[in-house]
């Protein structure tokens, strides 16, 4: 189904640029050739020039992410790139640290690993000196050996200590910075693991995070012999919401919706994941089909009885339902069978009228 864009039909009727070329010609704005073709990308495909969408472009007119771009390729082949495909894309692709990333952080990992190792290296090197000095002292002490001789004897290892005081010193210091940036390394790391597995709109857990977190969540549930229910929710009419407020109003929307979601199963030891578009996945452990159906239908409710009020004028923007389908986990199914069965329970709840939950019956 084409997304309307409404108020930015407009972009339609600007005609396209003849020649999109690189801006190669004109330095100043060389970003503009760019921004042509994006531009001619959107005028093209009818998608609403938001940032999101502008992003995606973006990187396909600058083939930043290959993959990416043969995706939306061949969306354009096909049934034509749509709002929910790119969104979904978007989702897929740059919620993943790129590869280029992903290495660079390997190799600051080896750099530090390997100046660690020479520091090391250098300590030992100083330290087999110092060894070395204090090995003559005491060849020299074992044999005859007159006031001045054991005079210049202490001079000299007065001065090996001092120099060994001054290594290990400057070595404190290097293994204290490299302690320092191993930290900081450390925390890139886990902000990219963290980045990897949200969702970068909402906050909640992407499709990714939330696949690994429901299949340990089973694990767990076997393990202890307690049930574990599943509810996929889809929020009702959501593309009319975005034709009549704006994607960006659309977006708020998204993010006020997983919050509620997250807030309130979180209050019972449940957790969230945004599985795509405007679809969630919100998972009870230890409780079964029919409490879960009676819980996700409290949350509903309590949804569905605000009035929505834009933070930018305060204006009403009406009210926004879900529909949900709960399933609850059977034997050794996998994360994918469960969602399927609470997929088919929403789908018979759009079917009855939306704004309802429907406990899977298979
Ligand atoms: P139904 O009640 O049958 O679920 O109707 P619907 O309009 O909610 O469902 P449909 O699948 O027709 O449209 C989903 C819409 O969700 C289309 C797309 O514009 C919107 N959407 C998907 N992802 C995003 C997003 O990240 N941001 C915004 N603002 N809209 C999104
Ligand atoms: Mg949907
Ligand atoms: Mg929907």
């Amino acid at each position: 189904m084409q997304y309307q864009p409404g108020p930015y039909q407009a972009a339609a009727e600007v005609p396209a640029p003849a020649d999109v070329a690189p801006a190669a010609a004109a330095p100043p704005g060389a970003g503009l050739g760019w921004f042509d073709k994006v531009r001619a990308m959107l005028v093209r495909t009818g998608l609403p020039p938001e940032p999101p969408v502008y992003d995606v472009l973006w990187r396909y007119v600058r083939d930043d992410d290959h993959d990416l771009s043969l995706a939306i390729d061949k969306a354009i082949a096909g049934d034509g790139l749509t709002i929910s495909t790119l969104m979904t894309l978007r989702e897929t692709h740059l919620g993943q640290l790129s590869e280029a990333q992903v290495n660079q952080l390997i190799a600051e990992a080896q750099g530090q690993a390997e100046a660690l190792g020479w520091r090391i290296e250098g300590g030992q090197t100083d330290l087999a000196d110092y060894g070395r000095a204090i090995a003559v002292g005491g060849e020299k002490l074992a044999g005859p050996i007159d006031a001045a001789g054991l005079a210049a004897l202490l001079e000299q290892l007065g001065a090996a200590t001092a120099t060994m005081q001054a290594a290990i010193a400057k070595l404190m210091t290097e293994l204290e910075q490299a302690a320092t940036e191993s930290r900081a390394l450390a925390d890139r790391l886990t902000q990219a693991e963290r980045a990897a597995v949200t969702d970068a709109l909402t906050g909640v857990m992407n499709r990714r995070g939330l696949m690994t977190m429901l299949e340990k969540a089973q694990e767990a549930a076997i393990a202890a012999g307690v049930p574990l229910a599943l509810a996929v929710v889809d929020i009702d009419h959501f593309k009319r919401f975005n034709d009549r407020f704006g994607h960006a109003m659309g977006d708020d929307v998204l993010c006020f919706v997983a919050r509620h979601l997250a807030d309130r199963l979180g209050r019972d030891g449940g957790f969230v994941g945004r599985l795509g578009g405007e679809e969630f996945v919100g998972v009870m452990p230890g409780v079964g089909l029919q409490a879960a159906a009676g819980r996700i239908d409290r949350v509903r409710a309590e949804l569905a009885g605000q009035v929505l009020r834009s933070a930018v004028d305060g204006g009403s923007m009406g009210r926004i339902s879900f529909s949900a389908g709960v399933a609850e986990h059977r034997g050794d199914q996998s994360g994918d069978e469960l969602i399927a069965r609470a997929d088919s329970a929403l789908y018979t709840a759009k079917r009855l009228g939306r704004d309802r939950v429907v406990p899977d019956r298979s």
